[in-house]
């Protein structure tokens, strides 16, 4: 096990460079660093604000504007505005199709359990790549302030985020250039801009109340021998300080009889942008009085918090269901750190103190401490804090193969061993019977590029369609560095285990190797991997559409099934060019084509099986 940290500029090994701690938030995201001084300090480039809001915006002719230069586009121009892209990370449509009125841009809606991809103008863009350029804006505004090249982070994710979500955030670090050197969870990184949890000896529970823009989450965390453990995790995705803002304006146009204001979206841009000052106002006045255009816009602290109390009672009810959840009731929590910009609201923090029965740490501005603890992070992991214990960690990272050659990783470098971790898989072609494993080491994106540790196959998996196995892959790595990896199909029961130690004969000077390689080929393995992605869900494409042919032809005039075959063959024709958004188009075009027959099959599959019967 060891740690090593490169300089890319020179390739040399080094102690000295900054690591920044990454805040990627749904509605704001931040960087951070430590400062000559020793102190956790948030990045502000050239006076352009400490909070770049997480919204993307694409200029008619192709350029990209990311913060509040782009925010203004949210009701000028939605279909070519991204925000709020956190949401869609590491999502597939299936995940995401109850709440895809959310959003104003165009999200693919490809009826697969493959990630989300969305459309802006003709180009398709993953939700990895949209994050990537938010997480670009932070390194060049960060390089431009500190006056040096950036080129490793340690970012935050929610504590609920799952693997999928996770790895999306490394692909996004990756492709903005950044060596993630760790994914924090964001009430670990709040605790610790607090100082707790940085004494191994302490032993505490604590509790995390996050409430941001959009988003609520609240996590009980127990912290022991400097491991931050998580109990449970609680909260709403739909409730944040928009809620409040939205029940200013609805106030005031019930105040002012604004019938129509609907139909104005540069009115309502405005009255919404106008509550969000009010509401921030009255965080320490008791009265805000303006107007917009013509229109009186006032509202009373005490009539703010009349609105907002229910939502308010809502967070409370998560609190309480997260401590049930852990088995605690509130005197058992040590420490209630706040966090998010809404936790600015005095009703907000007199609420949560009432809840847990004690004083809540606030001092740090709730919207930068998990930038600050993501820096603290991040300086404990360059090992420039000599009092904090670090534990063992892994040096590269651990996977297996899928489709097309990729390297699935499921232990992420840097981790903390022993440390245990699994993800489950599916065959892609009907009646497969065995599965290969091949576990490989490294941070390349394509295992040929990495170093193989071992190879089996599970053997006797019942015949059954494609997608229908479950196969739950499971790592192990224990304190001696050796990995145990596990297979098992969970419908039939059929299992595989073999043990390997992926240290062994592996030099220093070789993991140092591996890790510089990766670093160098970050940005051209993303994209690599991203059309290996598109060339293997247009294979799956065309698999699926070429069986349903064959198996419903009978539902299908001979017109229909000769434009189907034509969109398959357009698409096979393009699935080698290299071109991922062209592959996406095809996909996307044969997709539109055929889902209306799925729907007609459906119906008449069921109209047959109701004949003759009576109800
Ligand atoms: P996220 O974690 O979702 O990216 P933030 O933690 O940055 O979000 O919180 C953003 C929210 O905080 C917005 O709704 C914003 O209006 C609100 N906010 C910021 N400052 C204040 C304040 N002084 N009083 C009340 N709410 C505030
Ligand atoms: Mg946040």
């Amino acid at each position: 096990m060891a740690k090593v940290s490169i300089n890319i500029a020179t390739g040399s090994i080094q102690k000295e460079e900054i690591i920044v701690g990454i805040d990627l938030g749904t509605t704001n995201s931040l960087v951070a660093f430590i400062n000559p001084e020793g102190n956790p300090q948030v990045i502000n480039d050239a006076g352009k604000g400490l909070l770049v809001p997480s919204v993307v915006h694409f200029n008619p002719d192709g350029s990209v504007v990311v913060g509040n230069e782009a925010k203004q586009f949210l009701i000028s121009d939605p279909q070519n505005t991204i925000f709020s892209v956190k949401r869609l990370l590491g999502r597939s449509y299936h995940d995401i199709e109850n709440y895809k009125d959310f959003f104003s841009y165009k999200v693919i809606d490809d009826n697969s359990e493959s990630l989300v991809k969305i459309k802006v103008g003709d180009k398709f863009f993953t939700p990895i790549e949209l994050s990537s350029l938010i997480l670009k804006e932070l390194k060049e505004r960060a390089e431009h302030a500190l006056k040096t090249p950036v080129n490793r982070a340690v970012i935050t994710v929610p504590a609920y985020f799952n693997d999928s979500q996770r790895q999306a955030t490394r692909d996004a670090g990756k492709l903005a250039g950044l060596d993630v050197l760790r994914i924090v969870n964001e009430p670990t990184a709040a605790s610790l801009a607090y100082g707790i949890g940085l004494n191994p000896e302490e032993e505490k529970t604590i509790a995390v109340y996050d409430l941001g823009g959009g988003t609520f989450d609240v996590s009980i965390l127990k912290i022991q021998n400097g491991i931050f453990e998580v109990l449970a995790t609680n909260g709403n995705t739909f409730l944040g300080g928009d809620d409040f803002d939205r029940a200013i304006v609805n106030y005031w146009v019930e105040q002012n009889n604004l019938t129509d204001h609907a139909s104005d979206a540069s009115l309502q841009q405005a009255l919404r942008l106008k509550a969000e000052e009010a509401k921030k106002a009255l965080s320490t006045q008791n009265l805000y009085n303006d107007q917009v255009a013509d229109i009186p816009c006032a509202i009373t602290r005490q009539m703010f918090e009349s609105l907002i109390a229910p939502k308010v009672e809502e967070t409370i009810l998560a609190c309480k269901n997260a401590l049930t959840d852990a088995g605690l009731s509130p005197a058992d929590i040590d420490e209630v750190v706040m966090v998010g910009g809404s936790t600015r609201t005095p009703l907000v923090k007199h609420k949560v103190s009432e809840f847990f029965g004690k004083a809540v740490h606030d001092k740090i501005n709730p919207d930068e401490v998990v930038a600050l603890g993501a820096a603290i992070q991040a300086d404990i992991l360059a090992g420039n804090r000599k009092d904090i214990l670090l534990l063992d960690v892994t040096p590269l990272s651990l996977g297996i193969e899928t489709m097309g050659g990729l390297m699935d990783v499921i232990i992420p470098r840097n981790s903390k061993v022993p440390t245990k971790a699994g993800r489950q898989y599916t065959t892609s072609v009907d009646g497969q019977v065995n599965m290969k494993i091949s576990v490989f080491q490294g941070e390349r994106d394509l295992v040929k590029e990495n170093r193989k540790l071992a190879e089996f196959d599970l053997k006797g998996i019942p015949a059954m369609p494609a997608g229908l196995p479950k196969v739950d892959i499971n790592f192990l790595l224990n304190a001696d560095g050796i990995l145990t990896i596990q297979a098992i199909e969970l419908r039939s029961g059929v299992k595989q285990e073999v043990e390997v130690k992926p240290t062994y004969g592996l030099t220093d000077q070789e993991v140092e190797k591996m890790l510089f390689d990766s670093i160098t080929h970050a940005k051209d393995d993303v994209a690599h991997r991203m059309i290996i992605e598109a060339r293997t869900e247009g294979e799956q494409m065309v698999y699926t559409a070429e069986r349903f042919l064959e198996k419903n032809g009978a539902y299908l005039s001979v017109q229909e099934i000769a434009d189907s075959q034509k969109f398959i063959q357009d698409l096979k024709e393009v699935l080698n060019s290299g071109d991922k958004d062209l592959i996406h188009k095809k996909i996307d075009e044969l997709n539109e084509f055929t889902r209306p027959f799925a729907e007609r099959v459906m119906d008449q599959a069921i109209a047959q099986a109701m004949k003759g019967k009576t109800i």
